[in-house]
């Protein structure tokens, strides 16, 4: 299969995922996880009305966005994201879904503000308490998405999160409950400024389940690009 039919055909599961789950398959999105991808290959799965691409280090968006820019594109992050390339990633980024701390948060909205704009963020939330990944820990993340409905240059629209690695069916699974516990917990509290109703959750191994589960955007990059050469964990941990 072509880049281009194996989008269509991860689309295709996407929406019989839904219909099996009472849902509408227009809630969910297909969320593009494009690392170690080049544009003229990513341009292969761009065949929507509306395409979402994301990437996980600012280096990566800064290269290829420019190249996609037109492509009925929207740019997400999903990475870790240092304070000190906020700035850079704002220039390229419609949507970041990786803010998991305070010190982001006053980076981002200091930016914003300067910039005279709002952003669509996502709040990650660490549902596996792997240590390796980002994301706030379930008991923090009242206090974050509170914190962040202060600042009113971020729009919160819902969580996102990347379940157990390696898990078995019934640890994703638990997982993904447990984001949706924690959006279903803070939409009791009616914060100002946010909204919970996307869960980010979903990968190639898991987006039926996740589906299942609730998710409103699934990030797609094995089944669609193929294998990558580096392991996950360069992209996911900090010191790399
Ligand atoms: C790489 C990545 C994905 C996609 O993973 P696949 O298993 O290749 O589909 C999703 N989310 C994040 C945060 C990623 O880094």
């Amino acid at each position: 299969m072509t880049i281009s039919e194996k989008t269509k055909a991860i689309r295709n599961r996407m929406d019989i995922a839904a219909l099996k789950a009472n849902r509408n398959p227009n809630d969910i999105k297909l969320i593009l996880a494009t690392k170690t991808v080049e544009p003229e290959v990513i341009r292969s799965a761009l065949v929507f009305e509306k395409n979402f691409v994301a990437e996980n280090k600012v280096q990566e968006l800064t290269r290829k966005a420019p190249q996609l820019k037109g492509d009925k594109v929207e740019f997400h992050f999903i990475g870790h994201l240092q304070t000190n390339k906020v700035k850079e990633v704002l220039k390229y980024a419609d949507y970041i879904q990786s803010v998991d701390r305070k010190g982001l948060v006053d980076t981002l909205h200091k930016q914003l503000s300067a910039e005279g704009r709002t952003l669509n963020i996502l709040m990650q939330v660490n549902t596996s308490y792997e240590e390796s990944k980002f994301g706030v820990s379930p008991d923090e993340a009242e206090a974050l998405a509170k914190y962040i409905s202060q600042h009113e240059t971020l729009h919160l629209n819902g969580l996102m999160t990347i379940g157990k690695f390696g898990g078995t069916y019934s640890e994703t699974q638990a997982c993904f409950q447990l984001l949706c516990a924690v959006r279903n917990q803070l939409e009791t509290l009616n914060l100002p400024n946010a909204k919970l109703t996307e869960l980010s959750m979903g990968m190639s191994g898991d987006f039926e389940l996740a589906i299942e589960t609730g998710s409103t955007m699934v990030r797609i990059g094995t089944a669609i690009f193929g294998e990558r050469i580096y392991p996950d964990s360069y992209y996911w941990d900090e010191n790399k």
